[in-house]
Formats: C-alpha cells, sequence, structure tokens
C-alpha cells in the first residue's frame, strides 16, 4: 500500500483539530500549527463567542470522530426559542417536534480542548505559537514566526488551511493564483457580555426573569429578545452563566455601534430596549467598555484550493454569519467529508480537493444564504403575526404529513440532508404555505385535509431524513 501523504494543518481551532483527529484515526502523518498558545496550558483566549449551537449535522462528525458523548456532557440541552417581548411577557418556541429534536450550548473553549486531546491521543502533533506567515508552493514550504517573531521553515507535503474567517493561508494562495474572493460585510457588528450564575444575583430578580436552578433564565433554551433591526440571544453555559450577545448596525443608523460609542450611552439604551436584561447584567459598564465589537461577514471563493497542493476548510473557505449555529456544525461536516475521501485516495490529492469543494461548496452557499434570512427571523419575525401563523400551519402540517412537510430549521438542523437541498425545499414549502395564508390567513379557519393534498400533489415526499 502506497504511504499516505503527510499532512501540514494550519490551524488548531474547531475544525482544524477535528479534522486533524479524524485524519490520524485513519493513519495520517498530521502535523498542526496553530497560532495561539496551547489553551489547555495557557488557557483559553477565545476572543470570540463563548458558547455556541452545536445541532445534529456538528454531532455526526463529533460520532463519527468516537467524540459526541463526551461533548454532550458537557453541554446544555436547548428546547427552542425563549422569546422576550418588550413588555417584558415570554414564550417557548420549540425548535422541534420534541426533546429529540434539540440543539445543544458548548463552550468553545471546553470544546476546542476536548478536541486538542482527542487529536493527540490520535497521534497528531502539535505546535502552538506558531503563526503561518506565508508559503512556497513550488517548493511546498511554509513559513511561521513565533511569539518573539523568530521565524522557521517547514516542509509542508498536502497543506490544509483550518486557519478561521481571516486565513492566512487563504491570502497567500489568493497571491499566487486568485481564488476569486467575495467577502460580503453584514453592516452589523457583535458585542459579548454576562448573565451570571443565579447566586450572584438578587433571588427576586432571577425569580421574576423565571431562573431555574443555579441560572437566572430558563437554562434549557436560547434566549430571544428581538427588536426590529437589533436583538440581543442568550445562551447558557453549564456553570449556570448565560453569555448574551448584542446584535447591532455598526454605523449609519440608531441604535448602532456608532451611537452608543460609550457605557452611558448603552446602559440608557438598554433600559429602554432591553429593561428586563439590564438588571441580570451587573457587570454591563466594564463588559460594554471592555469587550470589543466583533465584524460579521460572508465569505464566499470560486476555488477553494490550489490543484492538489493546498486546500481550505471551515471558516477560512466559507464564513458565514452566525444566526443559523451552523458555522461550525457546517464545518465538522467539512472535516467528515474531507477524511472520508482522502482516505479512499491518499494519493491523488489534486481529485480529492476538486470533488470536495464540488460536494461542499454549494452546501456552504446554501447555509451562508439561510444564515443571512435567519437573521431576519430572529430579530424581526419571532414576533410577527404572519410569521406566528406560518410556523403554526407548519406544526400542524408536520404532524398530520410529516413525510411530505418538515419546517426548513428543522431540516437543517435536525437532519443530514444537504444544505442545499434544504433551502430549495424550504423556498417550496414556504410558498405553498403563503398560499394557503393568502387565502385564509387564520390558520383556524384553513381546511388541514385540503392543505395536506395540496402539499402531498406539489411536492415529492422527503427523503430518508438522516
Ligand atoms: P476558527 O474557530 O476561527 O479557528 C481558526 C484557528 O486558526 C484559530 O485557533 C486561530 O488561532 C488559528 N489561526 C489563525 N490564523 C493563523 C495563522 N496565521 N497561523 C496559524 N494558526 C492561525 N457556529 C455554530 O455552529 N454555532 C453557533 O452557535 C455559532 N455561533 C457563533 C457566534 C458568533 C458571534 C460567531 C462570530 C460565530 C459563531 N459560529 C457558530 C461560527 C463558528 O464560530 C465558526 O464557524 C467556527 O469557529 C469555525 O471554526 P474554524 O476552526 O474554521 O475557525
Amino acid at each position: 500500500m502506497a504511504q499516505a501523504p503527510r499532512i501540514t494543518l494550519i490551524g488548531g481551532g474547531l475544525v482544524g483539530a477535528l479534522l486533524a483527529r479524524q485524519l490520524a484515526q485513519r493513519r495520517f502523518a498530521v502535523e498542526v500549527f496553530e497560532k495561539r498558545p496551547d489553551p489547555r496550558r495557557a488557557g483559553f483566549l477565545g476572543g470570540r463567542s463563548i458558547n455556541l449551537a452545536l445541532a445534529e449535522r456538528g454531532l455526526q462528525a463529533l460520532r463519527t470522530a468516537g467524540l459526541a458523548d463526551e461533548v454532550l456532557l458537557r453541554a446544555v440541552m436547548m428546547r427552542g426559542r425563549m422569546v422576550h417581548a418588550h413588555g417584558g411577557a415570554s414564550g417557548l418556541q420549540r425548535y422541534g417536534v420534541d426533546d429529540s429534536e434539540v440543539i445543544w450550548s458548548v463552550s468553545r473553549g471546553a470544546l476546542n480542548m476536548l478536541l486538542l486531546d482527542a487529536a493527540e491521543a490520535s497521534g497528531v502533533r502539535f505546535h502552538f505559537g506558531q503563526s503561518l506567515l506565508d508559503a512556497d508552493f513550488e517548493q511546498r514550504r511554509i513559513r511561521l514566526a513565533d511569539e518573539a517573531g523568530t521565524v522557521r521553515e517547514h516542509d509542508a507535503g498536502l497543506l490544509i488551511g483550518a486557519d478561521g474567517a481571516g486565513s492566512a493561508l487563504r491570502a497567500t494562495m489568493n497571491a499566487y493564483a486568485p481564488l476569486g474572493e467575495r467577502i460580503e460585510p453584514l453592516g452589523h457588528g457583535y458585542k459579548e457580555l454576562e448573565i451570571p450564575a443565579a447566586g450572584a444575583l438578587p433571588p427576586e430578580l432571577v425569580r421574576q426573569a423565571g431562573g431555574e436552578g443555579r441560572f437566572a433564565l430558563e437554562p434549557h433554551a436560547l434566549h430571544i429578545w428581538p427588536r426590529g433591526g437589533y436583538m440581543c440571544i442568550a445562551l447558557p453555559n453549564a456553570e449556570g452563566s448565560f453569555t448574551v450577545t448584542l446584535f447591532l448596525p455598526a454605523a449609519g443608523a440608531h441604535p448602532s455601534f456608532a451611537t452608543l460609542p460609550d457605557t452611558a450611552a448603552a446602559r440608557a439604551f438598554f433600559a429602554t430596549d432591553f429593561p428586563d436584561l439590564l438588571p441580570l447584567i451587573p457587570r454591563f459598564d466594564a463588559d460594554y467598555a471592555e469587550h470589543p465589537v466583533g465584524t460579521l461577514s460572508t465569505l464566499y471563493l470560486d476555488r477553494w484550493h490550489l490543484d492538489g497542493r493546498a486546500l481550505l476548510v471551515g471558516d477560512a473557505a466559507h464564513a458565514i454569519v452566525p444566526f443559523h449555529g451552523q458555522g461550525m456544525n457546517c464545518g465538522f461536516e467539512d472535516t467528515v467529508t474531507l477524511a472520508q475521501l482522502l482516505a479512499a485516495a491518499p494519493g491523488d490529492s489534486a481529485s480529492v480537493f476538486a470533488e470536495f469543494q464540488r460536494i461542499r461548496q454549494p452546501n456552504a452557499d446554501a447555509i451562508a444564504a439561510m444564515a443571512l434570512e435567519n437573521y431576519v427571523e430572529m430579530r424581526d419575525s419571532v414576533a410577527d403575526p404572519h410569521y406566528l401563523a406560518k410556523r403554526a400551519l407548519g406544526a400542524k402540517l408536520a404532524e398530520r404529513i410529516p413525510g411530505h412537510y418538515m419546517a426548513r430549521y428543522r431540516l437543517v438542523t435536525f437532519t443530514h440532508l444537504p444544505y442545499a437541498y434544504a433551502l430549495e425545499r424550504g423556498h417550496r414549502q414556504d410558498a405553498l404555505l403563503e398560499a394557503l395564508l393568502h387565502g385564509a390567513p387564520d390558520v383556524e379557519a384553513i381546511d388541514l385535509d385540503a392543505a395536506a393534498r395540496l402539499f402531498q400533489s406539489t411536492l415529492e415526499p422527503l427523503p430518508e431524513l438522516r
């Protein structure tokens, strides 16, 4: 049997570490160069959202790597969206039909460290504090710098970039042979704030907020405070706190990060727009002043690879906005596809990389589009009567004709069907729901038998779901 090629991975974040684990499990010799220090020694310096929603696609990839159970032990189940209206009323909109369809809040740092441990246990060699500077694709050599600025060179073998949205490998590839890069900024940014565990807050406040046990709010939900053009969300952390993320236009509108430059302005804005949330964030002034405003963009590339020499995966190839909670999940799906393709044809990386892009790119484009649409849904539509009527009609049809109707959110979140299929099916289902509601805006007045017949005669049955 031909010897498997050596693989050099740039980036030991979520996608890089999981990919490294799977490649090592398939007996590839894998080395990973990661810019940051080892988080298991230095503490996690993630800097971005400190928790993430893990859904079925990501879980399936973790199962493939033998890690799902371990990850779920540290995760908090979220059954649906807890929508907090302006007047203070809140209600749970379930994501799925029951507790078999839930998502999980996981700590980015803990997950990353678990994946690093697992990859190392499978034989991966990590080099921390090593930042890729550039690559010589003719000689297949890369140059790296450590924190002190000392530069070293390394023979790369196959080069794979999992170095995130600002990928240095992508920049180097693009300079060598343009990749057709297009970055579309959303124009909205985000800032993270923290609700501490219930014990750090007055009990009366926790009671009013619907807290439970060590949590100041209902723990098993993704909380949303939709306010039309902007919103706050909060995801639970296992130790009882919540990470709150404020999403707001960057500039050019009010409110925006530009018009809320200091804590006094931000506090006054929260007191008006999020009066129930503000008292739950006792370190509001410090969080607001100290935490940076993150930017959000969608990245599109015509080419993800340089023949058989270098390939981009995860955010480095297809960063998306976070509103479907699928960026990591999508990157995790990448890892399974790539590891399987490479294992099947280890000596033909040019064909493998081309096939990887052929399979994954339409799906990355589809989830990018759905993530953008979901921002409008989360910040605005979840409180809109027409949206709620459509959701209610969809729920009735899902019960009556499960083989013909499944909400797009569920197709994306709870199945392994390709994202591109979910997007296309979702559009066709939505057109039918709109037609039914156009004729009779009151859901109770709709003839469900006729509605079911319409779906069954217009749409082919759903494929096997997993
Ligand atoms: P990254 O996580 O960015 O990791 C890249 C790694 O490469 C890092 O460790 C970095 O240090 C390293 N690196 C960078 N440059 C170099 C270099 N020059 N040399 C060496 N190493 C380098 N996704 C979900 O699925 N669910 C969610 O709920 C969710 N919420 C999100 C919320 C927010 C606010 C944001 C911004 C994103 C969210 N995402 C979510 C998306 C998710 O964070 C990304 O899709 C995921 O982190 C991508 O993983 P990655 O490994 O490709 O990139």
